[in-house]
């Protein structure tokens, strides 16, 4: 049987990351993943990197082609009543954010590991873990081939997302969660941004979002009822809503080009405690999923591996257990806190279908509130830039 230090399931964001900073303080890991690596290098998700992640990973080496690439923004717009209201991050909290795609991370991330020769295995399946409550725990897989194999392991890293093999091998896992009577339907254009900044608007019709990924690359989203079905929305009405939604009685024109991609994704709230049992540790969405309009998914990922990195160091390394022990108390407090922001957004931007004009009343009086107090719109930036890790 194979052995490692550090058996990590996915290679999405947060098990790459992890393996990347365990081999960079000389511990071993293995990460096992189910797809194929051009598949994880494509698929299209977050694009807004807050300062604390930019920071991580600029600090450990692999940020520059995010510096090349990237757009750093220092504000967007809240528009709401046809009117645009600036939310100035850098003025009100000294900080940027980085819109770059999730993918790409994927793709400097899986890069540098090829570079160091780290191991991380594609198209693996029938994933089972055993043995968490013992000191060896186990991962046995199927290899690319179909070959059995086995690996022998002092922590395994669950990193498998939310529909993962880690979170359901804990035992009596409480779970908290929130489903919205709404989705986004997601849309990547072949076009310039038609505006420099993300425009979050909140309208009668919906919510929309005007994001980019590139000075050639839209991003933009619509709210979409729940059980949307993509059928329902060929291109020339994607872009008829989005105009009628992202009207201002600014200058703004919406630029329209080739769709390249689209997709509807479900908007939750969700969050597993504790995020350990024994020596199996949770990252990422395996533990906790935030509706995408806080821009925190990736984010929280990036801050769960940070911890557990340096809890690990001091495990397998300096045989000190206490920062294991508290990690899912240390991590739970920064996923409540994106948990409540994100909340709040969506609830403060979006259409609720059941509600009524008394909400739709509060809502408004949130967002003009936040558009005209330098306070309210302190907390937004100083959220949406992304708290501190410690
Ligand atoms: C469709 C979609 C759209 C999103 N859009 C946005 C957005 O616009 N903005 C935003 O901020 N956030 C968005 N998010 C959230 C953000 O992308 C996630 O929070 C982020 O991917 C979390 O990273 P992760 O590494 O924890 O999980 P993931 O990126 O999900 O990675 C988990 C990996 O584990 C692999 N895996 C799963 N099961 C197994 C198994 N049994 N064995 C081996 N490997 C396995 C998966 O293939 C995957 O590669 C979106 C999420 C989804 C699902």
């Amino acid at each position: 049987m194979a052995r490692t230090q550090v058996g990590i399931i996915g290679a999405g964001p947060a098990g790459l990351l992890l393996s990347y900073l365990l081999h960079a303080e000389g511990i071993d890991a293995v990460v096992l993943e189910a797809r194929s690596r051009e598949y994880v290098e494509r698929r299209v998700r977050a694009g807004v990197c807050e300062h604390p992640t930019v920071e991580l990973l600029r600090e450990i080496g692999v940020g520059a082609r995010m510096d090349a690439e990237g757009l750093p923004h220092h504000g967007f717009s809240l528009r709401f009543d046809g009117e645009d209201h600036r939310i100035a991050l850098s003025e009100l909290t000294g900080k940027t954010i980085m819109v770059y795609g999730q993918q790409e991370i994927v793709k400097d991330l899986i890069a540098a590991h090829e570079a160091k020769g780290y191991p991380v295995e594609f198209e693996v399946s029938d994933v089972e873990l055993s043995g968490l409550d013992s000191e060896s725990p186990r991962v046995s897989y199927r290899d690319a081939d179909g070959v059995a194999r086995a690996l022998e392991c002092d922590v395994i890293a669950g990193c498998d997302g939310f529909h993962g093999v880690s979170r359901p091998s804990i035992p009596d896992v409480k779970v908290f969660n929130r489903e919205y009577p709404f989705a986004w339907l997601g849309v990547l254009a072949r076009t310039p941004p038609s505006h420099e900044e993300l425009i979050y608007t909140h309208h009668e019709r919906g919510f929309a979002l005007h994001s980019m990924r590139s000075p050639e690359i839209t991003r933009l989203y619509l709210q979409v009822p729940h059980d949307e079905k993509i059928d329902e929305w060929p291109d020339d009405r994607i872009w008829s809503e989005l105009s009628a939604r992202l009207v201002t009685s600014g200058e703004f024109s919406l630029r329209e080009g080739p769709i390249l991609d689209k997709s509807v994704t479900p908007m939750r709230s969700f969050v597993a405690e504790p995020m350990q049992y024994g020596r199996l540790f949770l990252a990422g969405d395996a533990a906790h999923i935030v509706p995408p309009t806080g821009a925190k998914g990736m984010n929280l990922a990036v801050a769960d591996v940070r911890v557990l990195s340096r809890a690990l160091v001091d495990l397998l390394q300096h045989k000190r257990s206490e920062l294991a022990e508290s990690y899912s108390d240390t991590c739970l407090k920064r996923v409540w806190r994106a948990e409540h922001f994100s909340w709040y957004m969506t609830s403060m931007l979006h259409t609720d279908p059941d509600g009524d004009d008394f909400q739709r009343r509060l809502q408004l009086s949130q967002l003009r509130y936040t558009a005209s107090s330098k306070a309210a719109a302190t907390s937004l930036a100083e959220n949406y830039v992304g708290l501190p890790f410690e």
